[in-house]
Parts: structure tokens; sequence; C-alpha cells
């Protein structure tokens, strides 16, 4: 919802509020309680504006920048930042916790624009998913996995085409985001590895599944 609010010096800025509360997460219309607005040292015209949520009642402020005219341009963010944890399925956290962790932290460091060190974290986490699933099925040869290099530990250990084919392409995209020159500059390489990941998470839940499946004996 856009909405007209005066700034304490004096001028009315017209801002998209937000619909979310960062602090609790809930979809909200938020109460504002103060906004102030300044010209940064680049002259682009900045606002603050700080919020009360309905439902947690804690304060939070949103970052704007503002046209000549005073429309809120675009909202540059929210303090503090929105995190929401991925919550992996049970079996994902039994297989790989590790995974889950590490995987999390790369989308916290995502979510505070920090893209550089989120590829790199991204490419650990698989690295623990491929490993940790790899060791689940061939669990002598455990210690062999471990020391594997990722790409080779994919071909040996991985049988399901699909998650192979998947887990190859994401390192592929991985590398490009540690080393300094990039091959695939022209791909958002940090969503499509996102993509590729959870992909992987959902064949091995499937993959999981079956093995479930196949245990289970008729009864009479
Ligand atoms: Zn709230």
């Amino acid at each position: 919802m856009r909405k007209t609010v005066t700034t304490k010096n004096n001028s009315g800025i017209d801002i998209e509020f937000p619909n979310k509360c960062p602090r609790c997460h809930t979809g909200i219309l938020p109460t504002e309680l103060f906004a102030f607005d300044y010209k940064d040292s680049k002259n682009a015209r900045i606002a603050y504006v700080v919020f009360r949520c309905p439902v947690c009642e804690k304060l939070f402020s949103t970052e704007y920048l503002i046209s000549e005219r005073g429309d809120s341009l675009v909202t540059l963010r929210n303090y503090p930042t929105m995190h929401v944890a991925e919550d992996f399925s049970e079996e994902i956290k039994k297989l790989s916790p590790k995974f889950c962790q590490i995987y999390n932290e790369a989308n916290f460091a995502e979510n505070e624009n920090l893209n550089e060190i989120a590829g790199m974290g991204y490419r650990k986490a698989l690295e623990f998913l491929i490993k940790d699933f790899a060791t689940r099925n061939n669990p002598d040869k455990k210690s062999a996995i471990e020391k594997s290099w990722i790409v080779q530990c994919i071909k040996d250990y991985i049988d399901d085409k699909r998650i192979q084919n998947l887990a190859e392409k994401a390192v592929w995209l991985c590398n490009d985001e540690a080393h300094f020159l990039r091959e695939y500059g022209d791909i958002d390489t940090v969503s499509k590895i996102k993509v590729f990941i959870k992909a992987i998470v959902n064949f091995i839940e499937s993959c999981l599944a079956v093995e479930e499946a196949e245990k289970i004996e008729k009864r009479k």
C-alpha cells in the first residue's frame, strides 16, 4: 500500500509501506512512527521510516530512495534484515545436518547482500549433502568419499543420473563463484545453484521414500 507521510524536515514523501514484519515475519500493515529524509554524498535523496508492527509491537525501519518529486522509487532495505531459515525435511536433517546448517548460513549471507561469500557457502553445503548421501549409500567407502574431490565423488558414488547431472552442473556454477575469472558470467549463478540444490534435495527425498516403500512387506 502506498501512503504519504511527512518527514521531520517537513517534506511529504509518498512511500510503499512494507507488508511483512522483518521481526516476526507476519504479514502486516505497520504504523509509521517517524520519518526522516536527507541527501547523501552522491546527492541521492534517501528516507528512513520507522514502523511499529501491530502483531509483535516491535520497531523496524525501512530505507527508501526518493525521487525529486517525493515518491519512493525503490525500497532499499529493511532493518533488521528479514531472515527466514529454510526448514528442511526430517529426512534431510537426519541425512546431513551440516548441509542444513551451512545452506542457511549461505542464505543468511545472501540476504545480507554478501553474494561472493554466499556462492562459496552454497558450494560447501552442496559438498556435504552429496558426500553424506554417498556415504549413506556406501558406508564401507566412508573414508574414500570424505577425501574425494566432489566431481569424482559424484561420478563414483551417486547412482541416480538426475542427481548426478544436477550436482555436476551445480559444482561448475559454484566453482565460478570461487574463482577469479568467471566462465558462466551470463548466468545468475547463485540463483541457479539454489534451484539445483533444491532439486537435488527433492530427488534425494524421493530416493529415501522409495527405499522406505520397498522395505514394507505385505501382511497377510
Ligand atoms: Zn512483527
